[in-house]
């Protein structure tokens, strides 16, 4: 690929963290169509091109400087960086910032009938698993040696198929392991997606596009994670009203007409507010509890 003075961004093209991507990026203003067929998707507006790619390529091709930015979950990121360290491959990478989604954990898991005590349990024997150097940096810290077979998919079956005696897999609800005869003994990993620059030489106008990209993620981001709240309180109750609001230690405060005894208050919290938090709003006099969503936050 020759230079461009187009931002490059890899995404996943199809998968678990393809919509979130294309989401978070048309949150921070790019515009651009996807079509199926096409690898590269151009915004209309800026001058950025969306790589659309499989997850595993995305570290290699931001270590290796083909593009500038790559949105990846942690748990492949960094297999891909133990294994180039290991062949003295280009290695190197900035993480920007981790998103608010793509959560799972990698995890060890055998069948029921296992008598499982420790991770000490598994010394000497087979794991499958798609992620063999997670896996061995974990087990070589506990000084624990194990025979490892790698699949690319179906994890899951290899202990019933008689290729493995335990496996080492990403883990949601369990519900895949369950349907398999097995059960999660031991998380090594917990992973979320996460944004990464590549160290190659950036041009000025690159890096200024990306400070304006983070800074719109992170609005995004802080966005999603707050909540504008209104309410009317007694005056008297005030202090105890703003306590109960999670980091909203400066909001504002406005008379009501006709009523000097309350006011109403306006404010920006942290996090969400949970139905138990309302109703002790309420027992100490609150009332017009309005819990909003923020579409974009700045400074
Ligand atoms: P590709 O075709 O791009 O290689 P894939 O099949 O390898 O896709 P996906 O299953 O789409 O990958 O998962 C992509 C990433 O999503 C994982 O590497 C992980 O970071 C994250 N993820 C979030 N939740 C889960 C989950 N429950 N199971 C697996 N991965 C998850
Ligand atoms: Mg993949």
């Amino acid at each position: 690929m020759t230079a461009s003075n187009r931002l490059r961004i890899a995404i996943q093209k199809s998968g678990r963290l393809s919509e979130e991507s294309q989401k978070l990026l048309k949150k921070c203003g790019v515009k651009f169509t996807v079509n199926e067929q096409r690898l590269i998707a151009h915004a209309d507006n800026m001058p950025i091109d969306l790589l659309r790619v499989r997850d595993d390529d995305i570290p290699g091709l931001v270590m290796d400087g083909v593009v500038d930015l790559g949105i990846i979950g942690e748990n492949v990121l960094e297999e891909e960086e133990i294994e180039r360290q290991s062949l003295g491959m280009p290695s190197e990478y900035q993480k920007l910032k981790q998103l608010d989604f793509g959560g799972c954990r990698l995890s060890l898991a055998v069948p029921k009938e296992f008598a499982y005590q420790d991770a000490y349990s598994l010394e000497g024997l087979r794991i499958a698993t798609s992620y063999p150097n997670l896996l061995r940096r974990f087990m070589q810290n506990k000084g624990i040696s194990f025979r490892s077979c790698l699949l690319k998919g179906s994890v899951e079956v290899a202990p019933r198929a008689g290729l493995a005696d335990g496996i080492c897999d990403l883990v949601s609800t369990g519900a895949t392991l369950e349907a398999n005869g097995l059960y999660e003994t031991e998380v090594i990993y917990r992973s979320m997606a996460c944004i990464i620059q590549s160290q190659q030489t950036q041009s000025q106008e690159k890096q200024l596009l990306i400070d304006t990209l983070m800074s719109r993620i992170n609005g995004v981001i802080r966005a999603r994670g707050s909540k504008y709240i209104l309410l009317h309180a007694p005056v008297d109750a005030l202090e105890q009203v703003v306590a109960l609001l999670p980091g909203a230690e400066n909001p504002t405060v406005l008379p009501l007409k006709n009523d000097s005894s309350r006011v109403a208050v306006h404010a920006v919290s942290s996090e969400d507010l949970f139905w138990d938090t309302m109703e002790q709003l309420t027992a100490l006099g609150a009332s017009s509890i309005l819990v909003m969503p923020i579409e974009k936050m700045m400074g």
